[in-house]
């Protein structure tokens, strides 16, 4: 038997008693008034309620007339309430642990990853010494040479050809020659184009074949490239990668591995591929500069619809050969995947499309200034 003391609040009256409260095993419940003994009610469990569990008040017992027993310790709980009861007490009583856990700690890690650190990590890339560009890009077309490509095999007279449209280009724009350099080299997964950090713009020789009788196809896709040097989107990658890693390291306690992989930073450019809006402000960048080519933005759609031929044609090819080498196609689309810049945008079939007719309607819309 449990005795507790309270007071006894009559139904609708103000009246009320210092009483205290006999709860019996059975669940037999009798209220006594202080001093005088006097029995004020008495009832079994289907003639009473407890109240609503709010942490630093007392749990009061509501009898069927609409009385209420009150007692006077705070913190005192009937122990036949049910464990609903508890665990609503809990979460009530830990709210603030149960709302960071469940709410803020998973915004604050996402607003931290979606906006604070592409945010700082892309302002604090226009404060990187150039030199740090340089040794990436070197860094990474090291690799590249040591794993995917082989040296060109394009003629001369191709390559005389593209060098001299690129030099029109460096030179129209302005750009410094001792940073944006061309490179040919021959690459086994198709057309591409890729620029590097430090101003290195790679073509393959799929890609020089395919745009060769329409050169300011090829032209709408250098732009592209230098537009992705200009607007440091490698780096800006780099460092959000960095960032974010290092956040993650510092959650969890594991800042040796963060270590190793900033130091491995460079050849994150090999495992992730740009975002949607750096390739947009890559386009915009094409799109914008055309014109002073004499060349429509047009181009860039037809750039794009070889590119999606190209691609698509060397699918079916090699589907055709496939057999039961899926396992190789898998790796094979893997590493396309993480460097193909082309392929990596191309396949993504909706934009794609989108990004055809936005060129397209750019073309239509400058058409009175005659290409
Ligand atoms: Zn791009």
């Amino acid at each position: 038997m449990i005795n507790i003391s309270g007071t006894y609040q009559l139904a609708g009256r103000s009246e009320a008693h210092p009483a205290s409260a006999m709860l019996y095993e059975t669940g037999q419940l009798v209220i006594q008034k202080s001093g005088s003994g006097t029995r004020l009610i008495e009832v079994w469990p289907d003639g009473y309620k407890y109240g609503i569990v709010i942490p630093g008040l007392p749990v009061d017992i509501e009898f069927s007339d609409g009385a209420l027993f009150i007692p006077h310790d705070n913190s005192f709980r009937w122990p036949a309430m049910d464990r609903n009861h508890r665990l609503a007490e809990w979460l009530e009583s830990h709210w603030l642990t149960v709302l960071s856990s469940v709410i803020i700690v998973p915004l604050f890690m996402w607003s931290m990853v979606n906006y604070v650190l592409p945010g700082a990590s892309h302002a604090a890339v226009a404060f990187l010494p150039d030199s740090i560009a340089e040794s990436m890009g070197e860094q990474t077309l090291y690799i590249l040479d040591k794993t995917y490509f082989d040296p060109t095999e394009l003629s001369d007279q191709q390559q005389q050809q593209v060098k001299q449209q690129w030099q029109i280009i460096v030179t129209k724009l302005d750009l410094p020659e001792d940073r944006f350099k061309l490179h040919f080299r021959k690459f086994d997964m198709g057309a591409n184009a890729m620029a590097l950090p430090d101003g290195s713009i790679i073509v393959t020789d799929d890609i020089v074949t395919l745009m060769e009788k329409d050169p300011n196809a090829l032209i709408a896709v250098l732009l592209h490239e230098i537009g992705h040097v200009e607007h440091k989107h490698s780096l800006k990658m780099i460092a959000q990668t960095t960032a974010t890693t290092m956040l993650f390291a510092m959650m969890f306690g594991d800042i040796e591995g963060a270590g190793e992989l900033i130091l491995g930073a460079g050849t994150g450019l090999l495992q992730s591929a740009f975002s949607r809006d750096m390739e947009r402000e890559a386009d915009e960048f094409s799109y914008q500069n055309l014109p002073k080519f004499n060349i429509s933005p047009a181009a860039f759609a037809d750039a794009m619809t070889l590119l999606v031929d190209s691609h698509s044609s060397a699918d079916e090819a090699s589907d055709q050969t496939a057999g039961n080498t899926t396992d190789v196609s898998a790796e094979n689309s893997e590493i396309t995947n993480s460097l193909n810049h082309w392929l990596q945008y191309l396949s993504s079939h909706p934009e794609t499309q989108e990004r055809i007719n936005t060129a397209r309607k750019k073309g239509e819309d400058d058409n009175d200034l005659l290409y």
